[in-house]
């Protein structure tokens, strides 16, 4: 028998019309004829689309994200798999969010998208489509993202190249799928559920970023009384300036303040090691918390997603340093 897949389209390049004139893309309702497009995905699967919203992902927040979730949510025990369709954008982040949000999800929830309009001379759309449509009848129990022949965890993963059909790269963790002329699946890659299925819906926006940059002085970053966290994009295994400019304390001050202070970095491959460097070392000592191996989209949508699940900083601070969805490499 067929499987049943939903396909939930929200927006992004995949499903945009270019404007002769102008040259601009922008969202279309393309998929009111998706299935005649591309006759192949009902031969793989009884299809169901859903088409919440239609935007460039760039306009997404977590509001769409909960209305996605509850989408899924609602169906999850009608279906085989879900396939989402997203703008390249911003993907990496409602895959992170979704993955908090869909604990233990039962099965695959792939997001994908394209980087070239699928009604475009040499489109990825009908390869990431199809190939994404396949994997959602597998026995993949993990929320992913799908992206020009390989499947990654959703919450790995980086857009990291604007114009090549591999935009996302999983630097800190294996493909979990890649597809050739047969369909590879690395079973001992892919997280199985270890509890009941539950849906977390809350998300605060109360999360601040400060980016730092050679010479930066960071007056202009004043986190206000609504901020309660501050993420530090830092350089490296976790450095900031020690001596050139006066961040120590400003972060002490947020610190004061009652504000959480995390500690990321610019660098994408690899585990942050404050403790490596003389400011590293000073941050934690003062309570600043590392972000271990995750992504900054791992990172940042965690953040927004334990300040709604928690009033109290224990458990916030707690939660982040544990893996919730396969997004962190826990040490030992
Ligand atoms: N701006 C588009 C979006 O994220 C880019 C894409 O889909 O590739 O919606």
């Amino acid at each position: 028998m067929k499987k049943k897949i939903l396909l939930i389209h929200t927006g992004g390049t995949i499903g945009m019309t270019r404007d002769l004139s102008s040259g601009v893309l922008r969202p279309d309702h393309f998929y009111a004829s998706l299935l005649k497009v591309i006759p192949e995905l009902s031969a793989i699967a009884d299809i169901e689309v859903e088409i919440p919203f239609v935007f460039d992902s760039a306009e997404l927040d977590f509001q769409h994200w909960q209305r996605l979730a509850a989408i899924i949510a609602a169906r999850i025990d009608a279906v085989n798999g879900v396939v989402v369709t997203h703008g390249t954008d911003t993907l990496a982040y409602t895959a992170s969010a979704l993955s908090y949000m869909l604990r233990n999800v039962p099965v695959p929830v792939i997001l994908t998208g394209a980087q070239k309009p699928l009604d475009e001379l040499r489109s990825d759309a009908r390869n990431n489509l199809i190939n994404a449509v396949e994997l959602a009848c597998a026995d993949i129990p993990e929320v992913c993202i799908f992206f020009d022949y390989q499947l990654m965890r959703g919450n790995r993963t980086s857009k990291n190249h604007i114009n090549f059909f591999d935009a996302f790269h999983s630097p800190n963790y294996p493909l979990l799928a890649e597809v050739g002329i047969n369909i590879e699946i690395y079973r001992t890659h892919i997280l199985h559920p270890g509890g009941p299925f539950r849906v977390f819906n809350e998300f605060s926006p109360a999360l601040a970023v400060l980016k730092l940059f050679p010479g930066c002085r960071c007056d202009y970053f004043q986190p206000g009384d609504d901020i309660r966290a501050v993420l530090i994009v830092a350089y490296g295994a976790g450095t900031i300036p020690l001596r050139t400019g006066d961040l120590p304390a400003r972060i002490e001050k947020w610190l004061r303040q009652d504000k959480l202070v995390f500690l990321d970095s610019e660098a994408h491959g690899g585990r942050i090691e404050p403790q490596l460097y003389e400011s590293g070392s000073r941050l934690l000592e003062m309570g600043v918390i590392s972000s271990g191996d995750m992504t900054f989209e791992a990172a940042a949508t965690k953040l927004m997603f334990l300040l709604g699940q928690y009033d109290q900083p224990e458990p916030i601070k707690a939660s982040f340093q544990k893996s919730l969805a396969g997004e962190l490499t826990e040490l030992s």
